[in-house]
């Protein structure tokens, strides 16, 4: 399934035939957040920024992401990096390293949608799977009293990541007018799903 997360620019490339599960999906957010937890010089460098809602440096991410992309099963099956370029200079460290996408993809969602689908999200830390508290409430009340909110899923914080968004966006797209796909976000999720793959298969076509 291909991830949807409408605070950040998508940048897909080599997409396999199984695009459902073919591909290396790196969410860059979780790759942080997995650091923090496992205590890595990259995460304690990282760790504030994110509490805050700032992006961490690009000096910190950016050889994160070339390092993993370098990996072999990124290399054989492809990768959908989420969350990644969101400055103009992780951008240009893709370009200079030769990494080049096949399309990019850009949620379009109005910031007052964003805050309210962030701030009711919660994360079940045993399966992973997400909910949100209104749109997607979870099955039972064990499920429920066990779910997770992440520390920066808040309204102050949402307004602080949405500064920085706003503050790189237009140079992060201007690096990819020539596969730049936007999608409406606010849509159903089989919706925009449908629509992302469409606009996949057809670059791939
Ligand atoms: P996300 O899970 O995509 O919302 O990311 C959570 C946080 O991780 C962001 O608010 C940033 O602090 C950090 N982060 C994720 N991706 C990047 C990136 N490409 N550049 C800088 N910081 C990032």
């Amino acid at each position: 399934m291909i991830s949807i997360h409408p605070l950040t620019p998508k940048y897909i490339t080599k997409y396999s035939l199984a695009y459902t599960d073919g591909v290396v999906h790196l969410s860059t957010g979780d790759m942080l957040r997995a650091a923090v937890a496992a205590g890595t010089d990259v995460g304690k460098q990282a760790k504030d920024f994110m509490d805050s809602g700032k992006l961490v440096p690009d000096e910190v991410i950016i050889g994160v992401v070339k390092d993993r992309l370098d990996e072999s099963d990124c290399v054989e099956c492809g990768w959908l990096l989420d969350g990644f370029p969101r400055t103009p200079a992780q951008a240009e460290a893709l370009a200079d390293a030769g990494v080049s996408a096949d399309c990019f993809i850009f949620l379009n969602v109005p910031d007052e949608v964003l805050v309210e689908r962030v701030v009711g999200r919660r994360t079940d830390p045993e399966t992973g799977k997400i909910y949100h508290m209104t749109f997607s409430p979870p099955e039972d009340e064990e499920v429920l009293a066990r779910l997770e909110q992440r520390s920066d899923d808040t309204e102050e914080k949402v307004k602080v990541r949405l500064e920085q968004f706003y503050a790189n966006v237009d140079a992060v797209k201007g690096s990819y007018t020539d596969i730049y796909v936007e999608v409406d976000g606010t849509k159903k999720p089989d919706e925009v799903s449908a629509t992302i793959v469409k606009a996949i298969d057809s670059v791939l076509a």
